[in-house]
């Protein structure tokens, strides 16, 4: 049976063999092709694309010339060129030789951009508005091609994914997906406009600056409740909520006193000129006693040891005049300034101080200086003196000989805020009403205290 069917009638056979023997010749002019020298090129297209600002000369063709299995390089030459970093399409031209033959080969490379852009993201957890506003990104978009591009990207949620997109000028698209979180828990920011707490004074008017608010999600509105009766005393509260689309809401909230218009501060700097003298320690006694600072203007006369005192108790040492010879001090600033510098020695010489604070004998104001007041205040400041002058007198250097007198003209005359009280400590009277002037300032709510560089500027100011 087998042999039978195997049995070709005689034509077929013949194109049998006709086709056979095809096969045979296209072989073998195969393998004489293989088995002749020639060019064998490779590594070539005619349209090749460069990356942007990649410098990779790996475009250009080998050609080799012998067979398969044993071809030598055949060195080319290559014209046109390139400009890696400027897109565009570039020419360039193989040539190589063999014997007298030359041979071209062309190929166009196009410098393109065709990197897209990264996308960097350094947040740990995206949170999501549920009005679809990010709350937070902190991306970093670069390019290699496109310089700035940082804010070029786009958002877009889908299905709780946070995708970003950027593409860049040469139309390179990136784009990166994250989890989301959508939610707000994020109450608003509410900030009041001025001070927290507010004093008005009763009569007064009140000028409410309101609060303003912010929130990561939404703009809500403030709303302020509460008001302010300038015509009553008392603590008022103005509030002001706010609250965003996610129902979370805050408060704050800002005090407002309606008060009586203070007196200021009452401080009574009792201060004695020309001493120390004979009632001095008696006046420090008293001082003593009742723990009361004062300031002792002090001249050349009197004990080392009460300026001393004086000084160990916690007084100000003061300077008033070496000399109190004011037909001498006030003839030429350079007799004052003499007779000054002398006092400060004395008393650095004893309490180790250089002061600088002064009383000028008779005030700034006074008419006995032949030389000008103004100016002499002036050169004192200049110097780094402190000059104070008194705004309540005792009289004690005047028409008033009695300690009662001294009481009176202190206590009826003292000022709502400072209170610069003159006497001498080298009156018995005088000395004698200072502690009964300590009672009643005690009592009515003074407080006592010695001058100092920043104590409260009490100046007569001068006659000329
Ligand atoms: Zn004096």
């Amino acid at each position: 049976m087998l042999k039978r069917r195997l049995k070709l009638k005689p034509k077929v056979k013949i194109i049998l063999l006709l086709f056979l023997l095809g096969i045979v010749i296209v072989i073998d002019t195969m393998c004489l092709k293989q088995l002749t020298p020639h060019f064998i090129v490779s590594n070539y297209t005619e349209n090749y694309t460069l990356n942007y600002g990649n410098k990779n000369i790996s475009y250009i063709p080998k050609v080799c010339y012998g067979i398969k299995s044993d071809c030598k390089e055949v060195e080319i030459s290559t014209s046109g060129e390139i400009d890696y970093n400027k897109l565009g399409e570039y020419n360039v031209e193989y040539t190589y030789k063999y014997e007298n033959k030359t041979y071209t080969l062309n190929q166009l490379i196009e410098v393109k951009d065709t990197e897209a852009p990264t996308i960097e993201l350094n947040d740990e957890e995206i949170k999501v508005c549920p009005n679809g506003k990010i709350q937070k990104l902190d991306i970093k978009i670069t390019d290699n091609y496109d310089n700035n591009i940082q804010d070029k990207y786009e958002t877009e949620i889908i299905d709780n994914k946070l995708h970003i997109r950027v593409t860049d000028s040469n139309n390179n698209t990136a784009e990166k997906i994250y989890d989301a979180i959508i939610k707000d828990d994020e109450a608003p920011n509410i900030k009041i406009n001025g001070s927290k707490n507010k004093t008005v004074i009763i009569g007064t008017k009140y000028t409410e600056e309101g609060a303003t608010v912010t929130d990561n999600c939404s703009t809500p509105e403030i709303i302020t409740s509460g008001s302010v009766d300038t015509n009553t005393l008392g603590t008022y509260s103005i509030k002001y909520s706010a609250t965003d689309e996610s129902n979370n809401s805050s408060t704050e909230e800002r005090k407002v006193y309606v008060k009586n218009r203070e007196a200021g501060s009452r401080v009574i700097y009792l201060t004695f000129d020309d001493g120390p003298g004979a009632y001095t320690k008696q006046l420090l006694d008293v001082l003593k006693k009742y723990n009361v600072k004062v300031t002792f203007f002090v001249t050349g006369k009197g004990d080392d040891s009460i300026i001393k005192r004086e000084y160990d108790e916690g007084h100000t040492v003061a300077l008033h005049t070496n000399t109190h010879n004011y037909n001498y001090i006030y003839a030429s600033q350079n007799n004052y300034f003499e007779d000054l510098y002398a006092i400060r020695n004395r008393v650095k010489r004893i309490t180790g101080i250089e002061s600088n604070i002064i009383r000028f004998p008779g005030g700034t104001s006074n008419t006995v200086s032949k030389i000008s007041m103004k100016e002499l205040a002036k050169e004192v400041t200049n110097r780094g003196f402190y000059y104070f002058d008194w705004n309540v007198s005792s009289g004690d250097a005047g028409g008033t000989t009695t300690s009662d007198g001294v009481y009176n003209n202190v206590v009826n005359n003292l000022k709502p805020g400072a209170s610069v009280v003159l006497q001498h400590d080298i009156k018995k009277f005088s000395v004698d009403a200072v502690e009964r002037i300590i009672q009643y300032g005690l009592e009515n709510g003074y407080t006592f205290k010695a001058l100092d560089e920043t104590s409260p500027v009490v100046h007569h100011g001068a006659n000329k």
